[in-house]
C-alpha cells in the first residue's frame, strides 16, 4: 500500500470493517499523515486453471481483470462496473468450491456477463478468446448475441456490422500463445 500523496509505504491502521468477502482499512500514512483507504480481500485458497493445452496456472484476479478491462477500453460503462463484474466472475468460481476450473468455463463466464454489459465488449473478447481463425465461430458469436435480444428492436446495435467496425475489432488475434 502506498500513501495516494507521498508514496510512503509505512502506514498505521485506524479503522478496519469487514465488507463481505474482505476487509476494509482506513490508514494513515506515517510520513504526512494523509489518510486513505485500502480494500483488502480473503481468498479462500487458491484455484489453478486448466488451460487449453493441458498446462495449469493459478488463478488471477489480475489476468481476468486485464483482458476485461482490455475488451471494454473505451466503452462507455460507468467506473467501477468492470471491477464489479470481475468480482462476481470470482465470487462465482471461489463458491464453486473447486480447486480446478477449465479455462473455457471462465471464458464463458465472462461472454455470458459481456453480452449483457457491453456488445462490443462482448465481441471483443470472443474474438480474443476464441481466437476467431475461422469465420463460423464468429458468426456464433454474433448469433448468439442476437438470441437474447430477438424481440427487441437492435437499435444502435446494427453498427457492430459495419466494415470498419470489423477492421478494428473483427480481426483474429493470438497473442499469448
Ligand atoms: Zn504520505
Amino acid at each position: 500500500m502506498k500513501c495516494p500523496r507521498c508514496g510512503g509505504i509505512e502506514s498505521k491502521v485506524v479503522d478496519s470493517r469487514s465488507i463481505g468477502e474482505g476487509i476494509r482499512r482506513r490508514r494513515e500514512c506515517l510520513g504526512c499523515e494523509t489518510r486513505y483507504t485500502t480494500y483488502e480481500r480473503i481468498q479462500p485458497k487458491s484455484i489453478f486453471v486448466i488451460k487449453k493445452d493441458g498446462r495449469r496456472e493459478e488463478f488471477s484476479r489480475e489476468k481476468l481483470l486485464s483482458g476485461i478491462r482490455k475488451s471494454c477500453e473505451k466503452r462507455p460503462l460507468p467506473t467501477g462496473t468492470i471491477d464489479k463484474l470481475v468480482d462476481n466472475i470470482e465470487a462465482e468460481l471461489y463458491n464453486l468450491g473447486k480447486s480446478e476450473i477449465h479455462t473455457a468455463f471462465i471464458g464463458d463466464k465472462v461472454m455470458e456477463k459481456l453480452k449483457d454489459l457491453d456488445h462490443i465488449a462482448y465481441i471483443r473478447f470472443a474474438s480474443i478468446y476464441h481466437d476467431f481463425s475461422d469465420i463460423t465461430t464468429l458468426k456464433q458469436a454474433v448469433d448468439e448475441l442476437f438470441d437474447v435480444k430477438t424481440e427487441a428492436p437492435l437499435a444502435g446495435q446494427l453498427s457492430l456490422f459495419t466494415p470498419s467496425t470489423f477492421k478494428q475489432n473483427g480481426q483474429p488475434r493470438s497473442k499469448g500463445k
